[in-house]
């Protein structure tokens, strides 16, 4: 007789009930699968394990002398870099998409976690196993809202696949790290996105409702690096709008309590991270973290222009007064909010200074929420690397 490995008789959650995590849970989707198991380990809101997973991933720790392994986790190389070709309809220029259709072109893996969206409703995640170049392009563009993508776990084991490529935010891949050895896979590859502010599908709703001008028919927006809030519409019009005047007071609540106490800004666990922050607009960023993340990024390279990253400007002074203005809720008028945008823009800081001035104002903030919310956790949720990037800055009480 064979035995059932434990996890096998555990129960997942039915959708809609309290999960472990309570309030901070980000709907990771680990609770949906008998995967649940080891939730009081894997879950990146009940015990925060980033360091020690950093080391057994990647086999060493970060570096926190080194000012840029602070910042964004361990790692071989950085670059700028941007496809050729993009792809039209990803939310940059499709190096995400390229590179897992790539893998499985060339059999690296059988299949691909990533996240469509439902037919209903393009913002409403749904993610799967793709196992074709289709399926994959199908998953491109961010959906910008708490994604269960982990919710497809149990199928990986019932398929049988041995080699699978998982896309994922930092939440999503903490719990992912934490039970990797027990899917039964022969090897797994990770790749990552930055994540940050994240919210639930009616957080976003209001969000597009308070900010743009035609909120139906946003079709993907980002914070850019230029300081603005860049939306496409459905007829290829672009709508900016400055990050100092957002309606900080209206706004201030619709983020998840997950992403107000989360730290993993850079997803420390992947091994190869593929963002924009640390690149000057409009180039993306790629941040090799293991020799898996180079193998993949291999992939593609003669796909891409690639140029060395940049760091120009002095962050923390904006970090600084910035700390203040959101804690006391201040909006801009439009007018005033648009010329100190362009004063920024032209003076502020670019490149990986950029990613650092929005790493230090994030990290602030969380901190200062965590302190207020969830005092009890404070010394053990925050890593250390966060500690000391927040303990340059003087906080409100
Ligand atoms: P594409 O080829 O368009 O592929 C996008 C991939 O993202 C798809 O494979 C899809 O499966 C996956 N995806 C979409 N939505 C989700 C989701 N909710 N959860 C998990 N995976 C998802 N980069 C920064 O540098 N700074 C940031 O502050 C930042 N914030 C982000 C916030 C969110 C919620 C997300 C999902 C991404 C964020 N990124 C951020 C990453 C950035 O927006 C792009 O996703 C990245 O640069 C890849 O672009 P691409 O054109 O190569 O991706
Ligand atoms: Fe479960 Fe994920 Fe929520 Fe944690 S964040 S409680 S692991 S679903
Ligand atoms: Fe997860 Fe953090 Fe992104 Fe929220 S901000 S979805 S907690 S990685």
């Amino acid at each position: 007789m064979t035995s059932i490995e434990s996890h096998k008789k555990a129960k997942a959650l039915k959708p809609g009930s309290v999960r472990p995590a309570k309030e901070l849970c980000s709907e990771c989707g680990l609770c949906d699968t008998y995967y649940i198991h080891y939730v009081k380990e894997a879950c990146a809101f009940i015990t925060q394990r980033i360091d020690e997973l950093e080391t057994s991933t990647h086999n060493r720790p970060r570096n926190l002398e080194d000012e840029n392994e602070l910042y964004f986790g361990v790692h071989q190389e950085m670059m700028s870099a941007r496809k050729q070709q993009p792809i039209e309809g990803a939310q940059w220029t499709g190096i995400v998409s390229s590179i897992a259709i790539e893998m499985l072109n060339r059999g690296l893996v059988e299949g691909v976690v990533c996240v469509q969206n439902t037919k209903e409703d393009r913002f409403q995640p749904m993610p799967i196993i793709a196992r074709t170049p289709e399926e994959i392009l199908a998953a491109k563009v961010n959906k910008p809202t708490l994604s269960p993508n982990l919710s497809v776990l149990e199928q990986i084991e019932q398929s049988g696949m041995k080699r699978l490529l998982v896309i994922g935010v930092g939440c999503q891949i903490q719990a992912l790290r934490a039970v990797e050895k027990k899917l039964g896979l022969e090897k797994l590859y990770v790749l990552g996105t930055p994540c940050v502010d994240n919210v639930t599908r009616a957080g976003l709703q209001k969000f597009l409702e308070t900010t743009s001008r035609s909120p139906e028919t946003v079709v993907s927006y980002e914070f850019m690096q230029d300081f603005r809030v860049h939306f496409k519409h459905e007829d290829g019009s672009e709508e900016t709008v400055p990050f100092f005047g957002l309606k900080t007071n209206v706004l201030k609540d619709i983020f998840a309590p997950s992403c107000m106490s989360c730290f993993d800004y850079v997803n420390s666990l992947a091994d190869i991270v593929v963002g924009y922050m640390g690149a000057p607009y409009p180039w993306q960023w790629i941040v090799v973290r293991n020799d898996t993340g180079k193998e993949m990024l291999e992939l593609i390279k003669d796909q891409l222009d690639t140029k060395p990253v940049i760091s120009e400007g002095n962050r923390k002074p904006a970090v600084q007064q910035g700390i203040k203005a959101y804690d006391d809720a201040v909006t801009l008028p439009m007018f005033a909010a648009k010329l100190l945008g362009l004063v920024i823009d032209r003076i502020g800081p670019k490149g990986l200074e950029y990613a650092r001035f929005s790493i230090d104002s994030h990290f602030a903030r969380n901190y200062l929420y965590v302190k207020r919310n969830h005092g009890e956790k404070l010394a053990a949720h925050v890593p250390e690397f966060a500690k000391r990037i927040v303990a340059q800055y003087k906080l409100p009480e």
